[in-house]
């Protein structure tokens, strides 16, 4: 056992295993249980999402999408080929927020010590779902939507199908920082509404651990690699790096040369009015820009298209490099 673990029984099969001293939860190797480090006693749900598209559904699927963006490479179908994939089972935690500030006044005692509340004031529902570490190998994005549907009781069986991440993050303080944006909102309608005089009402519920699969593919195009990400639950690409064509590049390089001869002939008229020799002077404005020529052209030689996932499912082209 190493010095970062320690050994654990499971609390419903007795097996011994380590469990690396950074984990919130543990899930037994064997029966598939899930619990709490600090607690293995109290009940967890376990909710595992399963995954719609394998290793060779999703590089085709990658392929399609690739095809459909902006300035991808002309040759690119016949030049790219798979280079790795992995399945990462993320872990999530997921809570029903359910929050009402509700003003006093038209409140009744139903019975001994409850309290009906008059709902004038605010409520918030939501659904959560969020990741559960910190560190994951690759960036989901803030308000990425999980969908509610499709979650199934845990197996362990689906650990061997990828990489199995455990939760670290503090299954309460994440919920607290999730919860807030909604208390405030229930509480700034209810101060709208009956000023200081309201009751707040927190029916809001940790549900569980989930384990959520993506795929992480990496192709390669002409001697380089390309990585992407994929939704293997729903087919949702979150990020895709693809080479970017001749005529794209041709384009940048365009703009490039264009941007740097208008800011050479600027420089070059005013060194030229200020020295009475427009000549001499454009010449030498337009030599002193060709380093700068030179910058531009390297970058957009080098030019590779990015996509990123955004929760409004729009499109995003992003050059970079
Ligand atoms: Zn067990």
């Amino acid at each position: 056992m190493s010095e970062d673990a320690v050994e654990f029984s499971c609390p419903f099969c007795k097996a011994k295993f380590d469990v690396p001293k950074v984990y919130t939860y543990a899930t037994c190797p064997y029966c598939g249980t899930t619990f709490r480090i600090d607690n293995p006693e109290a009940h967890v749900e376990h909710y595992i999402f399963t995954a719609s598209y394998d290793k060779n559904s999703v590089y085709r699927l990658l392929k399609e999408f690739a095809l459909m963006q902006v300035g991808i490479a002309e040759d690119f179908e016949s030049a790219t080929e798979f280079e790795s994939s992995y399945m990462y089972l993320v872990p999530l935690y997921i809570y029903e927020v359910n929050v009402k500030a509700g003003c006093r006044g038209g409140k009744e005692e139903a019975e001994e010590g409850k309290v009906e509340i008059d709902v004038h004031g605010g409520e918030e529902t939501a659904y959560i779902v969020t990741p559960a570490a910190q560190g994951l190998p690759m960036h989901i994005p803030e308000g990425y939507s999980f969908p509610a549907r499709g979650r199934r009781f845990f197996r362990p069986a689906i650990v061997g199908e990828g990489v199995y991440l455990q939760p670290s993050l503090d299954p309460e303080a994440v919920f607290k920082s999730v919860k807030e944006p909604y208390v405030s909102k229930a509480v700034s309608e209810a101060v709208a509404a009956c000023g200081d005089n309201y009751d707040l009402v927190d029916n809001s519920k940790y549900v569980g651990v989930a384990h959520y699969p993506f795929w992480l593919v990496r192709y390669r195009y002409r001697g380089r690699t390309y990585t992407s990400v994929v939704d293997a639950s729903d087919g949702t690409v979150l990020h895709l790096e693809y080479p970017m064509g001749v005529k794209s590049r041709v384009v940048g390089l365009v703009g490039g040369v264009a941007i740097v001869l208008v800011a050479a002939a600027i420089g070059g008229l005013i060194t030229g009015a200020a020295l009475g020799l427009p000549i001499h002077g454009f010449l030498g404005g337009a030599l002193s820009s060709l380093s700068a020529l030179g910058v531009a052209v390297g970058r957009f030689i080098r030019s590779k298209g990015v996509y990123r996932y955004r929760p409004s499912e729009e499109a995003v082209f992003v050059p970079m490099r």
